[in-house]
This record gives C-alpha cells, structure tokens and sequence, in this order.
C-alpha cells in the first residue's frame, strides 16, 4: 500500500535546473503517472524536451518562485548548488526534497567533512582555510603533497590545485576563488568508490552496490558496477553511504564518492543530494533505477528494488567524441544507449552515456579493456 500522504497519479514534481539529471528524472516520473515541471533560466535545456510544463526564469526570481511552488506538489532538484535563497522562497508553500539542510552541507566542504565525520564516514586529514598565513599552518600540520579547494561550487576537479613544493602554496591560493579554502591531505587511493542510497518519506533507506569510477581530464569516463573489491569493502561503501542517508535524513537520493586506500580501508571524499553520474548503470541494470527511485522517495511511494540483475559498464559520451561514438553505441546488442538532446557536442560538454551489460558476476576478474570490449 501506499502512504496517504503519498503524491497521487497525475500529480506534478517541479524540478529546478534542466539538465540531463532533471531529463532522466522527468521520464521516470512519467512512467509512475507524474508530470514534470521543470524551473530553470535556459529556454532550451534537455529536461524541458520531456516534462509537461516549464518555467523560465533566473533562480532569485521570487515572483516567478512563488507562481512554479503553486502550479507544482512537490519540489525536487538536479544540481546541490541552488541558492539557499532559492529553496527559502520556496520552503512553507510546497513540500522541498531533500530538504535546505541538506543543501547547505553538500554546498561546503568544510560543513560536509565535519558532517562526514560525525556521521561515523572516515576522512582524510583537512583544515580550513581563511588566509594565507592559514595556508602556512594548515601546510605544516598536512604536509606534501596536498590538494588544495574551493569549499564552494567546485565540480569535476575545477576550483583545486595538487601542491607538490612549498612554493606552490601561494599561487595557488591566490588564484583559487570564491575564498575560503579548505587543505586536504593528497590520498594516495588505489581506485575511486562511490555507492548511492535512496531515504523515502517513512525513512526506509536502500542502497545500491557500490562501483569504481575512472575520471578523464576530470569528468567521469567509466563506471563499473560492480566495483571490483573485496566483500568487505563492498559492504563498508554501502554502510557508509547508508549512514550518511540517515544522518541527513533526506528524502531523495544522496551519492557518496569514496577513496579506496591501499590497505583496502575507505575514505568519504564528497557528497551530492541527487541523482549521480555514477549511477546512470542503476537505469539498466537494476529493476529500479536511480531516477525512478529519486521520483518516488519524493512522491512518497515506497522504495523500489535496488537489486543488480547485471553487471554493467557505464561510459559517458563526453563532446565531439561522445557524438562521433552514439552511432556505434546505439547500434550494439549489448548496450543500452542514452542521448540528453544537447544542442552542441562542445568539448568537455556530457552529451549522452551508454551502459554495457554483462552477466551478473562475469565483471569480477575482467580487466578494463575487457569489460569495456570497445565502448
Ligand atoms: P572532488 O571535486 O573533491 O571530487 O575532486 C575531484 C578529483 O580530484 C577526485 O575525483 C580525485 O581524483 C581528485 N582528488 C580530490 N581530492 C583528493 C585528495 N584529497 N587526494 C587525492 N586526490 C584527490
């Protein structure tokens, strides 16, 4: 049975941005019977092409805030960096989930370490970073090499500098923007993790496996899921994740990316309120994906299955090379294909992703380039 209080058939999310996570999300609401009701500034965005209805307008416009929180049930997001001005115009006249709290962590670093922490999600060594001479203790205290951030709107590796030498230090601070910083001890990992978990509205919390991630120049290349590690690992990744839903108590979906280190322990790197690029392979490997799993622990429904009936490996179609690759992808047995509808193939720019699929079990033990087989 459903929850009373869950959204009806034929009920609207709105949605603010208007990217391919509020695309996907939108088609899953679709497929539950929900419309969507995408909020963002772009006038041709590739959520719009597949909701039922729009707004377009800048995010601190709160006249326009007030009209999309009456015409909508419930309000969702596709990006962890909307103004908390945004969400208080919003906050008292619709339902918002998550919620502003979780927000306002996964927008600071600072705030989303000591929430790591507290959490009982181990983390590197790191300290804050309000001025220069700051930078010179924290660098004492941390040592080299260390990695140097942004605590706000950083995202796939802009607003960072690896510090190798002493002198580093002070070109790095200066041209890192907007300030704070936070040092963060270099962590020498041997694979990048990240688990996703749902949290419902009844606080019922699921996780799907965790998987390994392989960046290239810094946007996320591959995703192989399983990750290949050891049970212990495995589990310790979806603990981990587990505990961090909890601890938000958020209704929605929250992502964990995770340090694998050499002894086979893990380290809590960062956190991201939404749906994940390392969760695209839930879409087809799962019986419930991850964007359907968003939309119903914001309608209220109960979670769906999180259970892995492949393997899978997910590449993102990334620019020029991204749209050269789509004809090949989408025309292979073993793959499922997804394209965003972006106008432009600019370099950088994620246009699409595909996921190959394998048999359940047959991924531990393959090399890369065996479990890629040319995608
Ligand atoms: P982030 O924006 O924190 O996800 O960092 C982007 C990428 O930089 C990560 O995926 C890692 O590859 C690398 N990185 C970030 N922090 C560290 C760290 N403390 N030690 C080593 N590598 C890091």
């Amino acid at each position: 049975m459903t929850r009373p209080d869950a959204l009806p058939l034929g009920a609207t999310i709105g949605i603010l941005g208007g990217g391919q996570l509020g695309r996907m999300s939108a088609m899953a609401a679709a497929r539950l019977g929900y419309r969507c009701h995408i909020f963002a500034p772009e006038a041709e965005c590739p959520a719009r092409q597949v909701a039922a209805a729009g707004t377009i307008a800048a995010y601190d416009d709160v006249a326009a805030l007030h009209r999309f929180a009456a015409a909508v049930d419930v309000v969702t997001y596709e990006f962890e960096n909307v103004p908390a001005a945004t969400l208080a115009a919003l906050e008292g006249r619709v339902p918002c989930r998550p919620g502003p709290r979780a927000l306002a962590i996964c927008q600071d670093r600072l705030a989303e370490k000591r929430f790591l922490a507290e959490a009982g999600v181990p983390v590197g060594p790191w300290r804050a970073v309000h001025s220069a001479e700051e930078l010179t203790s924290a660098l004492a205290e941390i040592g080299l090499p260390a990695v140097l951030k942004t605590t706000r709107l950083g995202y796939d590796g802009r607003g960072q500098a690896v510090l190798h030498r002493p002198e580093d230090a002070l070109p790095a601070y200066e041209r890192l923007s907007p300030k704070p910083l936070i040092l963060e001890a270099f962590i020498p990992f041997t694979a990048e993790i990240s688990a996703i978990a749902a949290r419902g509205l009844d606080g019922a919390v699921a996780c799907y496996d965790a998987v390994e991630n392989q960046h290239r120049h810094h946007i996320l290349d591959l995703s192989f899921a399983p990750a290949r590690l050891p049970e212990a690992a495995a589990r310790a990744a979806r603990e981990n994740v587990a505990r961090v839903a909890q601890a938000l108590e958020l209704v929605g979906l929250v992502a964990l990316e995770m340090f694998l280190l050499p002894d086979g322990g893990l380290l809590g790197n960062e956190i991201a309120p939404r749906p994940h690029n390392s969760g695209h392979w839930t879409m087809d490997a799962c019986a419930c994906g991850q964007f359907e799993q968003h939309i119903r622990a914001v309608a209220g429904l109960p979670l769906g299955p999180v259970t892995r009936h492949s393997d899978a490996v997910m590449r993102n179609l990334v620019g020029p090379e991204g749209l050269a690759a789509w004809p090949r992808l989408v025309s292979r047995g073993d793959v499922v294909a997804h394209w965003y509808g972006k106008d432009e193939a600019k370099p950088g720019r994620k246009l699409g992703h595909a996921n190959r699929l394998l048999p359940l079990g047959r991924l531990q033990g393959l090399d890369d380039v065996t479990a890629c087989d040319g995608i």
